[in-house]
């Protein structure tokens, strides 16, 4: 069994010798657990959260420990009822080739999903985050404008293609024009600025003719500086994530503290700010999602693109650039 561990901490941005990678044997179940066996792993931005012991709103990763992450896995051997082996699994068991589950925590999966990733993607955890950051807290109305950053990425392509369901003009924010151009072309959004641009600021004001109604947050840094003079009366702005400050220290990055004016802006224009973290949401919202998206996507009115990586060995090296804006889609982790 490979795995792959958390050697130290990262001061900054990751490196590759905060990993390692270790070979064991493979355990056999005991009585009431089954044997997983790693089919695709799902490499997400909150992975640096994990690997930091900074608060945060979930315990890190221990120095030794293996990864976190969430996977589609298959059943090898089990000992329990209500898994067999072949059985197809959703299950949160990590970067390793193989894993020991007492059978908490597993979901199957039907046996004839044409993309088992999937449910890492658009069918699971990021197109989740889309639709409850969008719907719940953003509740875009046929007209306005809506804007999202990381635009070609697991949670912000569906954000965008939700949001044009809903009759909005559609502006994303992406790192280049190859991924631009993907976003327009293939996703549907009526416009997408490169953030690497000089004039970004510009370019975006200029493709927001009329304001901006929803910021779905994915970025902070300069990106959020150059939305914030473009927010409308009212505007929502749910804080999904903020992937250009992960690897800081929290210290600002330059410039002067515009904490207070901020503040000022919020209460002026009636913002609603809104963070949340998506773990909450499943108990009652999961199954309202599920039946929604499997629907447009079986439709055809929402794509999903994936950028594959081959083999575990791979995942730090991949998961490094995902945080460089390396990946172009949802980054998934062929393991078997
Ligand atoms: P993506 O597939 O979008 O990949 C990350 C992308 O972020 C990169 O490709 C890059 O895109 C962009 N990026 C990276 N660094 C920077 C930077 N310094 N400035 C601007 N953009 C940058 O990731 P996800 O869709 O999985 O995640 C998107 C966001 O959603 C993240 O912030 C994540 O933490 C958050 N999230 C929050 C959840 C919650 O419960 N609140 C749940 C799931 C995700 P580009 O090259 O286009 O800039």
């Amino acid at each position: 069994n490979r795995r792959i561990v958390l050697a130290s901490r990262p001061q900054g941005a990751p490196v590759p010798e905060n990993f390692r990678l270790e070979t064991q044997p493979i355990a056999q179940p005991a009585a009431g657990q089954v044997l997983l066996r790693t089919l695709w792993l799902s490499l997400d931005p909150y992975m640096r959260g994990r690997m930091s012991d900074a608060p945060s709103y979930a315990a890190p990763v221990a120095i030794g420990d293996v990864m976190v992450g969430g996977t589609v896995a298959r059943v090898e051997a089990s000992n329990r009822e209500d898994f067999k082996p072949g059985d197809l699994v959703l299950s949160y068991s990590g970067w390793q080739d193989c894993a020991i589950s007492d059978g908490k925590g597993l979901t199957k999966l039907p046996a004839d999903l044409a993309h088992p990733s999937w449910a890492l993607g658009v069918l699971g955890m990021p197109g989740f985050t889309a639709w409850h950051g969008l719907l719940k807290i953003g509740e875009p109305k046929a007209g306005e404008t809506v804007v999202v950053a990381a635009a070609s990425g697991a949670v912000g392509s569906v954000v965008g293609q939700i949001a044009k369901i809903r009759g909005a003009h559609v502006v994303g924010i992406a790192g280049g024009e190859k991924k631009c151009r993907h976003v327009t072309e293939e996703l549907g959004f009526d416009a997408c600025i490169d953030h690497r641009a000089e004039d970004f600021p510009h370019l975006l004001a200029a493709s927001c003719p009329k304001g901006i109604d929803v910021y779905y947050e994915n970025v902070g840094g300069p990106v959020f500086d150059a939305v914030v003079p473009l927010l409308n009366d009212h505007a929502r702005v749910p804080v999904c994530g903020v992937i250009a400050q992960y690897n800081g220290d929290g210290t600002p990055l330059s410039g002067p503290d515009r904490l207070p004016s901020f503040i000022g802006l919020v209460l002026r224009k009636r913002l609603r700010v809104q963070g949340f973290i998506i773990g909450d949401h499943y108990a009652d919202e999961y199954q309202d999602f599920a039946q929604e998206m499997g629907q447009w996507v079986k439709e055809g009115r929402v794509k999903f693109f994936e950028d594959v990586v081959e083999g575990l060995a791979r995942a730090p090296e991949a998961f490094i650039g995902l945080l460089e804006g390396r990946n172009h889609g949802k980054l998934v982790v062929r393991v078997s």
